[in-house]
């Protein structure tokens, strides 16, 4: 099948590579010239695990192209994916311009009949206005053409944004077209062998059920970190709390890990969105509303504890950090705890002394070059001449240590653990205060 996709992002690389690889000709489309200069030249903008090469194999194979040209990818697939960012605009609410432009221009530039698939993530209802806008624009130039809007929404996760893509547990189709049907299942049929994962529904189901999806992962990583500041006020470990509830298999162990709240592209957006649409309709999303605030505080716990460890004075401390991106595996660090963190620690008149294993050119990217910020090559630096070390993301690397030489190359001995990685009893061992998230037993 011949597939356009428009936007090569996390979502809009990742679903044109995968579907060149399973044997579709994909051409994939973005207004940054720079990012399609650099992914024709075989440079990856993102880090994604296992991306690189499998672009680069199927540059090679001629089944994935990139381009600028909006005639040339209008024109190239029957399928025509939108994947470009829908961030929150002022209000909360999902801003849809891009969303919107790629529809105009798909309008602008048709000559036959279309689907315009619905990847990004947008609020329900907006299935409507692509359509509307689609037409307006085929309308503009005097013409009348048969096209289709879907709803397919994505769920992949960054960081394992391949295999989510590939071995994902469904794939939401919202249409009520027998043709459009037809279409989607010719293009996932690669992905629907082993069992049935093609789920046909309603558009404004479709778009609901991504929505859904995000704020229910979200509302388990809040009401965790809900527990956890109890736990530590009551004297409890959460780490056990975390293991008594998630044995239930109606809870399960997925996303109840307590920490330093959830960061990313998605869920923060996402819960503001899907609450700013209730709003829309008038009713008031007390939940989602509650599972946002409990982020934005959870967010702050790991500064309050670094002050408090330091009596409250900051100023001319060296902070080691270690990890910078979201959450591991990813180099992005949009609505990352660790903003919070550094931010505050700088307001406070501290410097930052960061290492992540992927996410520091984004950091000089974000932040630029300043005197309290350095990034060093690896996790021992950070810690050497630092007063104190705060863990924000769990990567692999950061889950053993030696306590002993931490101890012995910090200042001051406390550790701020932002995502529980350590055994409270072999940090003290050394001779460190640790400072977990709802370890009682820690403080
Ligand atoms: P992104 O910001 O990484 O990429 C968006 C891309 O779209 C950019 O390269 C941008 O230049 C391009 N773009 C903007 N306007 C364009 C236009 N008119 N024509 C062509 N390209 C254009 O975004 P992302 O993280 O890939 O997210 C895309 C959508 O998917 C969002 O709605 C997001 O909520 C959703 N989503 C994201 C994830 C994730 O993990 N990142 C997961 C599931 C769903």
């Amino acid at each position: 099948m011949k597939i356009t996709i428009f936007g090569t992002g996390y979502v809009g690389l990742v679903t044109g590579t995968c579907l060149a690889d399973v044997g579709h000709d994909v051409m994939c489309m973005d207004v940054d010239a720079n990012k399609i200069a650099r992914l024709r030249d075989g440079e990856i903008p993102i880090y994604e695990p296992g991306l690189e090469s499998l672009v680069r194999d199927n540059v090679a194979s001629g089944r994935l192209r990139f381009t600028t040209d909006a005639t040339e990818a209008v024109a190239f697939g029957t399928l025509q994916f939108i994947a470009v960012g829908t961030p929150p605009d002022e209000d909360g609410s999902a801003d849809l311009q891009y969303v919107l432009a790629v529809a105009d221009t798909i309008g602008e530039h048709m000559q036959e009949y279309k689907v315009i698939v619905d990847k990004s993530t947008v609020p329900v209802g907006t299935a409507d206005r692509v359509n509307e806008a689609v037409g307006k624009a085929i309308a503009r130039r005097g013409e009348t053409l048969g096209f289709d809007v879907c709803s397919n929404p994505e769920f992949l996760k960054e960081g394992a944004a391949i295999e989510d893509f590939t071995f994902g547990a469904r794939i939401v189709i919202g249409t009520d077209s027998e043709r459009v049907k037809e279409l989607m299942r010719e293009c996932y049929a690669p992905y629907n062998r082993q069992h049935e994962k093609l789920m046909f529904m309603d558009v404004r189901a479709a778009e609901l059920t991504k929505y859904a999806a995000n704020a229910m992962l979200a509302t388990k990583i809040s009401f965790m970190n809900e527990v956890a500041n109890l736990a530590e006020r009551l004297g409890a470990d959460v780490e056990q709390v975390r293991h008594g509830i998630g044995s239930d298999p109606r809870i399960g162990y997925q996303f109840i890990y307590p920490g330093c709240g959830y960061g990313g592209s998605c869920f923060p957006k996402d819960v503001q969105a899907l609450a700013r649409s209730a709003s829309d309709v008038d009713y008031h999303a007390e939940l989602l509303t509650a599972v946002e605030a409990v982020n934005q505080r959870q967010k702050q716990t790991l500064f309050t504890k670094l002050s408090q460890a330091f009596d409250g004075d900051l100023a001319g401390k060296t902070i080691a950090l270690w990890g910078l991106s979201f959450k591991p595996n990813t180099d992005d660090m949009r609505d990352a705890p660790s903003r919070v963190l550094m931010e505050a620690v700088w307001n406070a008149g501290g410097r930052i002394q960061a290492f992540d294993p992927e996410a520091m050119k984004e950091c000089r990217r974000l932040y630029g070059e300043r005197d309290d910020l350095t990034l060093v090559a690896d996790r021992i630096q950070a810690v050497k001449g630092a007063d104190a070390l705060v863990i924000c993301t769990e990567w692999k690397e950061f889950r053993t240590v030696d306590f002993d030489w931490v101890k012995g190359n910090l200042a001051t001995p406390v550790i701020v653990d932002g995502r529980n990685l350590y055994d409270p009893q072999a940090v003290k061992r050394a001779g460190l205060l640790y400072f977990a998230v709802g370890r009682g037993d820690s403080m």
